[in-house]
């Protein structure tokens, strides 16, 4: 964020309207046209996005949702929110995504919806998915939380992940995401009845949306149509948001030159394998993340990074490792979760920044090789 961002902030602050006003009814318009959703409802994180989806397709206690293990954990708590019992499929190891085949294998009677990830901003294979949702009657729901910016090409079109291909997608604006309002959260969807539901959850229930009443000549008292949450967005974050979606073409397309020069110079490494973009997808490289060989230990090759001044992370969780998951609270689908726990333990995000300059990565990338040797 730069000027821009800090000049959109002080003028929500000074128009008088902190909270659902105004910027955020323009930044929704404008993220709805952006992904060609017919509608999108702000929230106040990615969380929250994914629980009132749930809600809105219909996710009750002891319902099961397929998802993936292999995510943030908030992909999963949003399924136990609901009462509702998490049930991990298996990823592919190439793509880090579910695999549509373990996804089938994993419902039962008792399945209401998928909740299918976007992991580090590379989309999943929604066509696969979308086949099994709508042949076995169930909704599908896209945690988009980390895509804004993906594109998937579908029916021979690029289009923009949240258009959206299932039923709801969620998006969050996280500082660790492309697209930050500091925190914050969209749910875009094509139906009009989940629209109004969602816009109803999002503020305590409340059956005047607060416009209305400024703008009414008239005395309105409110009623509270439904059990709801406060999970509003700042017309602050909505300000700081139209700015960050003017930036994101530019944004993005920074990002693929760095991902594209990371395959490159990765060719030349031993014992590393990068990630894998299908034809069909077009990630925002959210995350940048490499695979290492079975010969290295993880934990020593980041120490030896940060040695040489690289810091990176451990690439994406597996939900079901967690204590906050015991016995009970979740279920695998047939055929186990290797490929996922596999992935947490071998995979390493490399920094990948906007700001990122060239020299800056070649230095990531010898000191990548430096370290590989050092360890081995
Ligand atoms: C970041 C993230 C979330 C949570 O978003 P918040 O805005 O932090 O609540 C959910 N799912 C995935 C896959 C994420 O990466």
């Amino acid at each position: 964020m730069d000027e821009r961002e800090a000049e959109a902030a002080r003028r929500a602050i000074l128009s008088g309207w902190i909270t659902m006003g105004p910027e955020v009814a323009a930044f929704e318009t404008e993220f709805a046209a952006g992904v060609g959703s017919r509608h999108a409802c702000a929230v106040s994180s990615g969380t929250a996005a994914l629980h009132l989806a749930l809600l809105a397709a219909g996710v009750r206690p002891d319902d099961e949702v397929v998802t993936a293990s292999f995510s943030f954990i908030a992909t999963a708590n949003a399924i136990r929110y609901c009462g509702a019992v998490p049930v991990f499929a298996d990823i592919d190891p190439a793509t880090f995504n579910l695999n549509p085949e373990r996804v089938e294998a994993a419902i039962t009677a008792k399945t209401r919806a998928i909740l299918c990830v976007h992991q580090m901003g590379m989309p999943c294979d929604l066509a696969a998915l979308r086949e099994i949702s709508g042949r076995r009657g169930l909704r599908l729901i896209e945690d988009a939380a980390c895509a804004a910016g993906s594109e998937i090409r579908d029916g021979g079109q690029w289009e923009r992940i949240g258009k959206p291909h299932g039923d709801l997608a969620c998006f969050s604006f996280h500082p660790r995401k492309v697209l930050t309002t500091g925190d914050g959260g969209m749910i875009t969807t094509n139906d009009p009845a989940w629209d109004r539901q969602l816009r109803l959850w999002r503020h305590h229930g409340m059956s005047v949306e607060p416009h209305e009443r400024h703008a009414a000549d008239h005395v309105i008292c409110e009623s509270y149509e439904a059990l709801g949450y406060n999970y509003r967005l700042t017309d602050i974050q909505g300000a700081i948001g139209r700015v960050q979606l003017e930036r994101l073409e530019g944004m993005v397309t920074r990002r693929r030159e760095l991902a594209a020069r990371y395959g490159e110079l990765l060719h030349r490494v031993d014992g590393v394998t990068a990630p894998v973009e299908p034809a069909w997808a077009r990630s925002n490289w959210q995350s940048y993340c490499v695979r290492l060989a079975d010969r290295f230990d993880q934990r020593s090759v980041m120490q030896r990074l940060l040695d040489g001044g690289v810091a990176t992370r451990r690439g994406v969780m597996c939900a079901h490792r967690e204590p906050a998951y015991p016995q009970g609270s979740w279920r695998s689908g047939p055929g186990g979760l290797r490929a996922s726990e596999d992935a947490q333990d071998r995979c390493v995000i490399l920094p990948l920044s906007t700001e990122m300059t060239d020299a800056e990565q070649e230095t990531v990338v010898e000191t990548l090789r430096r370290a590989l040797c050092s360890v081995s």
